[in-house]
């Protein structure tokens, strides 16, 4: 590889980098793509493949009015501080994201759209297959086309000539030279040194949190980037997701027939609400934690997988900890606490005893209702928490699923420096980008949205700098 110029190099191959590779090789030009790892994917291939987008052919189909400035405008009340035209292009973009995998063979069927946690109209699209197919997809496409793959080779450094410009990369020690290079090494999630400097938000929680994510994902964009002089952003910004910590695994939805209270004693969300809402909550809580209140009814009859469970279930990736089995072992070896009054449990669980009764009480009289009219939980969902012995399990927002830290970009995928002007050469896209994910979660399939829409862009603008 080493004597050959390239018109592109495309540094990590997931969503994006595959994205951005298939529509470079796509124009004709010449493109390698390196991976760290032995196979193509990243986290884009265990990921739900959800993507968000507006205007699409399902929404249409459907008679949901929407579009790409509605998406904006939804996106930026989220994200108030997002920059605009970074924005403003992912939204214009993201339908056609969407059309550009079908027309790679990824099925997106309407009956699969939805709004997990109705805060949008429903922009969702799940594909058949989930992450892998898409990710299967990508790669299948990416074999079509004229594309030097190097698998098992980590690039470690970028390379510039005099002016500045990036014009390769240092891989096991050998250069490789290209006139445009695309950074698309997915988010920090496995350098705990990283997540420790741009997530302060896990120190609470550190000794709690995991990485649910591709392996190789450890930064290295990020490093490299900032060695070439690039604007960082995305600070704190990430999907911190609700877990009991009894296995390290990715359950994510439910406890939804359990009651969320803070040390307080209080609810603070719709336990059947978004995840990433009950995450967000979760960590506005003093101390980033929470407990899962039940009783003895609950865990012989409602303790049960989630529906949506259940499907990831039958991938095989789940050890479960919200059901009957798991949360009687729990209690069994102390884990969750058990007691005779709410007021004993609450002591034993450090939470204020007399809001924790007034607290259950009040849910009580919410459920006899059958209406939540604090947080909208659906009703039947609502179940009444007064068949001792009562449970509480401790809950923190410690599942690393998503970072949002990384490179400054602008509307084109160019790379920006820390004067705010484009850095030479040097384009970026996905989760390795530190400007479009945002502080606040704007819902299922961002993401993806993102890593496809600036793949693709970063491909392109690739190719016009070459
Ligand atoms: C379990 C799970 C479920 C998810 N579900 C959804 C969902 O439904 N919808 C949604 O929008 N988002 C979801 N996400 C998030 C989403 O999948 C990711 O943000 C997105 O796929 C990232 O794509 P990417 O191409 O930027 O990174 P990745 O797909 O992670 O690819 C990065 C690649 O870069 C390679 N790499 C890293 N460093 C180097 C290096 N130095 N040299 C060469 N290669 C390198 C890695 O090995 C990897 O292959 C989910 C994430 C997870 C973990």
């Amino acid at each position: 590889m080493s004597e050959q110029m390239y018109d592109v190099m495309v540094i990590g191959g997931g969503g994006a980098g595959m994205a951005a590779a298939i529509t470079a090789a796509d124009t004709g030009a010449s493109v390698c793509l390196i991976e760290a790892s032995d196979r193509l994917g990243g986290s884009t291939a265990l990921a739900g493949g959800l993507l968000f987008a507006g205007g699409s052919r399902q929404q249409r189909a459907l008679g949901i009015d929407d579009g790409p400035e509605a998406m904006f405008r939804d996106v930026m009340a989220i994200n108030p501080d997002a920059p605009e035209p970074v924005i403003r292009r992912l939204c214009a973009e993201a339908a056609n994201s969407l059309a550009w995998l079908e027309a790679l063979g990824v099925e997106y069927p309407e009956e699969r759209l939805s709004s997990p946690s109705g805060r949008t109209v429903p922009r969702a699209h799940e594909p058949v297959g989930f992450g892998m197919a898409v990710a299967e997809r990508l790669d299948n496409a990416l074999y079509q086309r004229h594309v030097d793959i190097a698998l098992k080779s980590r690039v470690e450094q970028l390379v510039c000539d005099a002016a500045g410009r990036v014009t390769g990369a240092l891989v096991d020690g050998e250069v490789i030279h290209a006139r445009a290079v695309v950074i698309a090494t997915g988010g920090i999630g496995a350098n705990p040194e990283l997540v420790q400097r741009f997530l302060p938000k896990t120190r609470g929680s550190s000794d709690w949190v995991w990485h649910v994510g591709w392996p190789s994902n450890r930064g290295d964009g990020l490093l490299m980037g900032e060695e070439v002089g690039a604007k960082l952003g995305g600070a704190d910004s990430g999907l911190l997701l609700m877990t009991p910590g009894f296995h390290r695994d990715f359950e994510v939805i439910g406890p939804e027939w359990g009651v969320l209270v803070n040390c307080h004693g209080q609810r603070f969300v719709a336990e059947d609400g978004g995840y990433w809402e009950i995450a967000e909550g979760l960590e506005r809580q003093d101390g980033s934690r929470g407990w899962v209140i039940f009783d003895a009814a609950m865990l012989r009859e409602h303790a049960r997988p989630h529906p949506r469970v259940l499907e990831a279930l039958a991938n095989g990736t789940i050890t479960l900890s919200w059901i009957t089995e798991t949360l009687e072992r729990q209690i069994a070896e102390g884990k969750v606490h058990r007691a005779g009054s709410l007021a004993e449990l609450a002591e034993k669980a450090g939470v204020n005893p007399a809001g924790l009764e007034a607290g259950i009480a009040h849910y009580n009289k919410l459920a006899d209702a059958g209406h939540d009219d604090d947080f909208g939980k659906m009703a039947q969902n609502l179940v009444a928490v007064r068949d001792a012995d009562f449970y509480a399990a401790e809950v923190r927002p410690a599942i690393l699923v998503v970072t949002g830290a990384g490179l400054c970009i602008d509307e084109r995928a160019r790379v920006l420096s820390e004067a705010g002007t484009p850095i030479p050469g040097l384009f970026a896209a996905g989760e390795t980008v530190g400007n479009v994910f945002g502080r606040n979660y704007v819902g299922s399939g961002y993401a993806i949205a993102n890593c496809i829409t600036y793949g693709r862009i970063a491909g392109a603008e690739a190719v016009a700098a070459s």
